[in-house]
């Protein structure tokens, strides 16, 4: 028996731990994660970066895996041949580091002392023992690798590729071996590519000025430069053609005052700024790659003064044996001594430094082997449309590096990697080759000795989504899965490994490596920082799953990906998901627990059932699309919206009178079917986010269909109610909007009031009295004609097509309720002062970290809002009528404060005195007005309009008629606005010469614009 046995009682709470750890066996053991090399589906395949095998899983990785799993699961349930690629690559240097430094520790030794075969059997058990770790923990986070395919960079596949490809780079003229200068780690001891150095910029630094002594004696001539130890290798100065200063110097020789050389003066355009130091420098050949290029131009001598290991050699002379670094203070000293010292100034400048160990990187001749980048990235620059990228920017950014890229130093001076397949005779014949060779094929010499280097690890990772699919035979698998359909990675490695990709593959395959480069951003704190040990911000996926579950990290790392560059992550946020997951299982306990007497065949009754099965296809619909489009966090954030809101908040409270039986049997059965068909259907959706909590329920479910989950088809188009979303959205407006003002009067939860609701339409209202009932918390539900008079004493909700009436008689102490609400106003105004006093002082602003500033103007905001509700809510115990015309109060924020709204508030209690003011566009004129306001102030006309409110309604008390009619004066403007043009209404409103109305109707345009907002997690602006 293949299944996986679910008990079928759902346990109280979810516990991912308990469940997480068999699904994740369970599909792999029944090779659902498994390709096939043949199919008559259509492919997908992607390669998965393969993490170092030094690697233990951090939150990079988790988000490749996350985002990765969720296209592999997404395409595998729309009927694709799913090839997700796993791999570990060997990474040359940083494994060698580990197992050297552990070798160091327990039996004291270095990999010299055992010699590279002995040293290199101890990587490959290091390997077999640690080595798999990642993979383990990629298992666990859900990733439906084929793991069958699992590769490894140094396997024998793919060392036979790598030798195949260097030997074709050799035979097609694209691979050389050459004396170059090149990036050397002096503490690696290797040779690095430019790619490998990371330039640490700004760095305080002095520029140093010494002479040197004209041979013949005439004079001297003095240069400025940031390293004098390196004067040791010079073998020229350069001064610019055009210099006067120097011109008739061009041509003579200096005497070094070190070695006693000479060395000539030559004039270089190229290399010479004569603004910069004192328009004379010295020429290093042998280690500097501006000084390389001069000396070829000049036929200079290239004078190494370094050893490997960063100390002078012979030709430093009496410097010999010194620490290039530490020399440089005797060096100064004996140039003083011998009274050349000519002075320094202080200086910024960039630092090369070594990626993996921070040193120092020091520009060196050697001899290595170049792959000849030219040719290939002309390639793809000429088929990069053949490529869609994702974000598209990044397209420009490769294209850009192609243009100026320089030729790859592939060797490197290790011992762990694929050993160069190059071969030297005694007779210094060289031999590249597949297979070992016996003899040198020009002398016959059988004396050959191997390269001892080895290549690159990106040499063989940019062979990766090729090599894995069995290249260089010609496999079924790589006829199927090759060009892979997408390549996705951190943009960071863009240079390193999509360029090298795109130019192997190219130059391998004639035709591009991938069809989509989706790049994603980078996972950061929440504050934005880069996560480090040293600031102790990091977060470890591992812990996180042990908490949270995988579920709840890849839900969020998923609805963040759409974050430009940085994703700030927060643990809270993760924690928020954590909830979510058992939001889902709470609401399939209890559809189960109510599923007696389920009939599949049973049609939906109620306009809740139609409803909750129409919002569930606009929501497969739109994450389809979002999918489609790489927006994995709209996909992520609507699946979210749909579950909590509309299924779990709504569908499943409207449905309980007919689950319990309160209604016909027929509408019971309706509803059971309403519920089961949106919960599997939103399961699927949510799959391939949260693959385990969907797994784990839809087991459970009657209405399943198929082994897995993950084999169920992901939810396809459908047809939509809108006429039942239409009444819906309606109700779903007018008893929101009943549940705020609800909360905003301090009401406690259960305690049930009359609702009065005047409306147009009666007959819908009726049909939904026991919404409002068991939603709202209403005793009574009063429905009155829209033109009936208002009740005084009432907190109100307007929507265009109803107003909630909440009666306060007898529910609050007016009086008590006053006071509080006062004293709280106070509190309130006092810390929002205390605030905006610290914003508005620009030194402080200056001074204090971003965070600091970022968290006051937050509070800032909040206080304000509060301050405006508070004031409202005091308008409505001091008076005896109120209309609130508000369409949502617990609208955002940041439109509180004023920004989308029209004239203040000052104008609208001073009767008819004020000078009329055009009425703003919604987020227009409005906008543009106070966008250069500072927050202070914005929050200070807010505070002065929000006491002005509360005080006019407190000083002049209307009669419940003119208020009603200006309100709903105002209400018919503002729905007519939106619909038709902004010059109507003002023309309309002009001729009634109704200002105070005008003046609500840009008020109410402007927040009717904003729409509602009641989710967790809103939509807005994580694009
Ligand atoms: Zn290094
Ligand atoms: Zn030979």
């Amino acid at each position: 028996m293949s299944e996986r046995r679910v008990e079928n009682e759902l346990d109280k709470g979810y516990e991912p731990a308990r469940v997480e750890p068999h699904w994740a066996r369970w599909w792999e053991e029944q090779g659902f994660f498994h390709a096939q090399d043949v199919s008559e589906k259509p492919a997908f395949s992607m390669v998965l970066p393969p993490p170092n095998v030094t690697g233990s899983l951090h939150l990079g990785h988790a988000l490749t895996a996350t985002i990765e799993d969720v296209l592999a699961r997404w395409k595998r349930m729309s009927g694709f041949n799913v090839c997700w690629m796993p791999g570990i690559d060997h990474a040359g240097i940083a494994t060698q580091m580990v197992v050297e430094r552990e070798l160091q520790k327990k039996e004291g030794k270095s990999r010299h002392d055992l010699g590279r075969e002995e040293f290199l059997r101890r990587v490959w058990r290091w390997k077999e023992q640690s080595g798999n770790r990642i993979a383990e923990q990629h298992r666990a986070l859900g990733a439906s690798l084929d793991w069958e395919r699992e590769r490894f960079t140094m396997d024998e596949d793919s060392s036979r590729a790598v030798r195949e490809a260097f030997v074709r780079l050799h035979e097609d003229g694209l691979l050389y071996r050459a004396e170059r200068l090149i990036n050397w780690c002096v503490k690696d001891g290797t040779a690095l590519s430019d790619l490998e150095v990371d330039h640490e910029e700004g760095v305080k630094s002095e520029l140093y000025k010494f002479a040197y002594p004209l041979a013949d004696g005439s004079g001297e001539i003095v240069v400025a430069t940031t390293r004098p130890e390196t004067m040791l290798g010079d073998t020229a100065v350069a001064v610019h053609p055009d210099d006067p200063r120097y011109k008739a110097m061009i041509g003579k020789n200096v005497r070094h005052p070190i070695s006693g050389r000479e060395l000539p003066i030559i004039a270089d355009a190229e290399l010479v700024d004569p603004k910069f130091g004192t328009g004379a420098v010295k020429v290093t050949p042998a280690h500097s790659f501006e000084d390389f290029e001069s000396g070829k131009r000049h036929h200079l001598q290239f004078l190494n003064i370094l050893n490997l290991d960063g100390t002078l050699n012979e030709n430093a002379g009496p410097f010999q044996g010194q620490d290039r670094i530490k020399v440089r203070g005797p060096l100064k000293q004996r140039l003083a001594e011998l009274g050349l010292d000519r002075g320094t100034e202080p200086h910024t400048m960039s630092l090369g430094r070594c990626q993996r160990c921070n040193s120092i990187v020091e520009p060196l001749m050697s001899k290595q082997w170049f792959v000849k980048t030219r040719p290939l990235a002309q390639q793809v620059v000429e088929n990069v449309d053949e490529m869609k990228f994702v974000p598209e920017n990044w397209r420009a950014e490769l294209l850009r590096w192609m243009n100026n890229i320089h030729d790859w130093c592939i060797s490197r001076q290790l011992w762990w990697g694929h050993q160069i397949p190059a071969w030297y005779c005694e007779n210094g014949h060289v031999i590249v080759a597949r297979k070992t060779p016996t003899a040198c094929p020009e002398c016959g010499s059988t004396q050959l000795a191997q390269d001892p280097d080895v290549l690159d690890t990106w040499f063989s990772s940019g062979l990766w989504p090729f090599s894995t699919f069995g290249w260089p035979d010609d496999t079924p698998a790589l006829r199927t899965f090759y060009p892979n359909s997408v390549m996705e990675t951190g943009f960071d490695i863009l240079f390193f490994w999509v360029a090298r990709m795109a130019m192997l593959g190219l130059h391998f395959m004639h035709e591009v490596p991938f069809r989509t480069v989706f790049l994603h951003a980078m996972v950061r704190d929440k504050n934005g920082e880069k996560m480090s040990k040293t600031r102790g911000n990091v977060i470890d996926p591992l812990d996180i799953t042990a908490k949270y579950g995988a579920d709840a990290l890849r839900f969020t790392l998923a609805s963040m990906a759409g974050q430009g560059r940085d994703i700030k992550l927060d643990e809270d946020r993760i924690k928020g998901y954590r909830f979510f997951a058992n939001k889902i299982w709470n609401a399939a306990r209890f559809v189960l627990m109510n599923a007696e007497g389920y009939d599949p065949r049973a049609r939906p009754a109620s306009i809740y059932d139609r409803w909750i099965i129409s919002r569930f296809q606009r929501c497969a619909e739109e994450t389809r699309s979002a999918l489609e489009q790489f927006q994995l966090s709209d996909a992520a954030n609507g699946i979210y919206q749909f579950i909590w809101n509309e299924l779990c908040d709504w569908a499943i409270e409207l449905s309980k009178p007919a689950l319990y039986g309160e209604k016909t049997p027929q509408e019971r059965a309706g509803a059971q079917v309403a519920l089961f068909t949106a919960l599997e259907g939103s399961l699927r959706l949510l799959h391939p986010f949260m693959p385990f909590v969907t797994e784990e329920i839809w087991q459970r479910l009657p209405n399943r269909s198929g082994r897995s989950i993950m084999l169920a088809p992901f939810p396809g188009p459908g047809p939509r109610d809108l006429e039942a979303e239409r009444e819906m959205d309606l109700i779903s407006r007018a008893i929101d909007g009943a549940r705020s003002v609800r909360g905003e009067i301090n009401l406690p939860p259960n305690q049930r009031i009359p609702l009065v609701l005047f409306t147009r339409d009666k007959a819908a209202f009726e049909r939904h009295e026991r919404a409002f009932r068991h939603l709202a918390n209403a005793s009574e539900v009063t429905l009155k004609g829209f033109d009936e008079p208002r009740p005084g004493q009432a907190a109100v909700h307007v929507e265009p097509e109803v107003e909630v009436h909440l009666p306060l008689a007898g529910l609050i102490d007016f009086a008590a309720e006053q006071a509080r609400v006062e004293k709280e106003i106070a509190r309130t105004e006092a810390e929002l002062q205390g605030l905006r006093k610290r914003l508005d002082n620009a030194g402080f602003v200056a001074r204090a970290p971003q965070e600091v500033v970022e968290k006051d103007r937050a509070r800032a905001e909040e206080l304000a809002g509060k301050r405006e509700k508070l004031a409202r809510h005091l308008a409505r115990v001091t008076t005896v009528e109120a209309a609130m015309e508000d369409k949502n109060p617990q609208q955002a924020m940041p439109e509180e404060l004023g920004m989308h709204r029209g004239p203040p508030a000052t104008d609208q209690s001073s009767g008819t005195a004020g000078t009329a003011r055009p009425i703003p566009e919604p987020g227009g004129a409005a906008q543009a007005e106070t966008s250069d306001e500072s927050l202070a102030a914005r929050a200070e006309r807010v505070v002065s309009r929000v006491k002005s409110i509360a005080q006019g309604l407190m000083e002049k008390l209307p009669s419940v008629d003119e208020v009603v009619s200006k309100a709903s004066q105002a209400r018919d403007k503002a729905v007519k606005k939106t619909k038709s043009a902004a010059a109507k209404l003002k023309a309309r409103s002009a001729a009634r010469g109704a200002k105070k109305a005008r003046k609500k109707a840009a008020r109410k345009t402007a927040r009717a614009k904003t729409g509602s907002k009641r989710k967790p997690s809103s939509r807005k602006g994580k694009k």
